[in-house]
Parts: structure tokens; sequence; C-alpha cells
């Protein structure tokens, strides 16, 4: 079955995986199934229809069956429900009650409003938006105007419930991903920030995948207080590695500035680094 559109009744069990298009995660039992072809041209819903078939068929052909009320129902003329009798009330009745879902706001765990505050929460990262955007006036009216049903979550909810979720969800993909590749190069810098003079350090790591792909993923970027002595930044770069459980011997080099903190990261003796560390 090639996929043709994403409207396709195995969507409203299954979501595209986070950084793996080539697969869908079915939302009933977590599992993750192949679409078909890692070229998204060629995805198909063959494997998402058989597992739906095979493991939740009830509820599949429940969806089916919703579907199918829904399509017929907004096939049929509304009729007025204080002329008809028998049946065409009920039916009246259920366009009603259909009309009025419809305007219902969703509750925090229906799946569209789980769904929606997983894109919101996305955004905000990949776009490096403030949490408050949530309270912005003309963000709301955008929201509104788009689903009138969706109540927007709370910044405290976003901050302290749904980033971090989403953070150790994306960590751990990342940490398969980068456990995967059979060598890492790092590059890593220190930098004071020019309003606040606050000092950051970051450690990047650089990797080929099984399928000859260029892989990089930021490790860390953090505050760095105190001095910046070559062991303190050797230790900042050995807790990175710990951090992400990554062995030393799949560091194959680290790249970094020839400021002499930096240079002596790897000549201190007390935290000498046993890794191929070269200047840029
Ligand atoms: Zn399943």
């Amino acid at each position: 079955m090639a996929e043709n559109n994403k409207s396709s009744i195995v969507w409203q069990f299954f979501e595209v995986k986070f950084l793996d298009e080539s697969k869908a995660v079915c939302k009933v039992c977590h599992v993750e199934i192949s679409r078909g072809s890692v070229q998204n041209r060629r995805f198909t819903t063959s494997a998402l229809s058989n597992h739906l078939r095979t493991r939740h068929g009830a509820e599949l052909t429940q969806a089916e069956n919703e579907r199918r009320q829904q399509s017929s129902a907004s096939t049929q003329p509304t009729p007025c429900p204080t002329t008809l009798p028998g049946n065409r009330k009920r039916l009246a009745d259920t366009t009603i009650e259909a009309v009025l879902a419809k305007r219902q706001t969703w509750d925090i765990d229906h799946p569209s409003a789980v769904l929606a505050t997983k894109y919101l929460a996305e955004m905000i990262a990949t776009d490096l938006q403030p949490y408050s955007i949530v309270e912005d006036e003309g963000f709301i009216r955008y929201s509104q105007h788009l689903e009138p049903r969706f109540a927007l979550p709370s910044r405290r909810r976003l901050s302290e419930r749904t980033v971090p979720d989403m953070y150790i969800k994306v960590k751990d993909g990342i940490g398969k991903l980068l456990l995967a590749g059979k060598k890492i190069a790092f590059t890593t810098d220190i930098w004071t920030e020019g309003n606040t003079t606050k000092a950051f350090i970051g450690v990047s790591a650089h990797w080929i995948d099984s399928e000859w792909n260029r892989k990089f993923a930021v490790l860390t970027c953090e505050q760095f207080s105190g001095r910046h002595t070559g062991d303190m930044t050797a230790v900042k770069f050995q807790a990175a590695l710990a951090e992400w459980k990554i062995p030393r011997e799949l560091c194959l080099v680290v790249i970094r500035d020839n400021a002499s903190n930096m240079a002596n990261t790897n000549t201190d003796t007390r935290y000498k680094l046993e890794y191929n560390n070269k200047t840029c």
C-alpha cells in the first residue's frame, strides 16, 4: 500500500518517529514499525496496517466504523429535530452531538491535545523560543484561529514537564545513534558572552553512521564558572563523555582552538586526556 497521503486511518494510531522518519511509533503499544524504506517518497503504510490488524484489531474496527459514520453524517442534509420522528430524529441528535463535540475544548490528555503540545514543545526547542510565547497575545490569537479546541499549555507545564520529558527522549535517541558510530570526533570551545561576561563551554560530537551519513550533535553547552584552566576544561570534557556514556575507545580526535587553557587541556598531569588532541 503506497503512502500517498496522511489521511490513512493508520495515522490515528501511529506517529512518525522523532529524528528518524523511516519509522513510525504505535501510539497504543509504543512499538516502532518500519515505513518500508529510508527514502520518504517510497514510504508505505503496509507494515503499519498489518500491525494494527494483528495487534489492535478491535480498536481499528472501531476507528473504521467511526470514520464511516462521520463521512455519512457529513453527506446527509441536517434535518430539523423538532419535526422529524423516529430514526431521523436520532440522526439529528447524533449530528448535533458531533457539532458540539467539535466546539468543545480538548482535555489536556486528549490525543490531539497531547500531539499539539508535543509539536509546540518541539517548536520552542527547535526555534529557541521562550516558554512565555504561550502567554503572548498574538500567538494565543494565532493558535485559537488554527484550532479553537486546543487550550495552550501553561509555560510552567511546558518548562517543568513537557520539554524535560522530550529532552530525555531525544537524549536517549541521540545516545543510541552516537554509540552506533565506530569512532567519534569532538569539537570543544569556551567563550564569554559579551553583555554578561558569563563563560560557557560547548562540546559537540561528529560521526559517520552505518549508512555513511555524516552526523552531528551538541552534547553540552553549559555555563563555566570558576577559572578556565586546562585541568578544569578537561574535567568538563570528561564529564560530558561520562554523561553520554561514551567509552574512551570511540574517541577519535578532539578539535579545540589554540587558547593556552584549551591547549593545556591535554597536558595537565592530573586530568591528562588520552585523546588525540588537535588545534584548529
Ligand atoms: Zn501497537
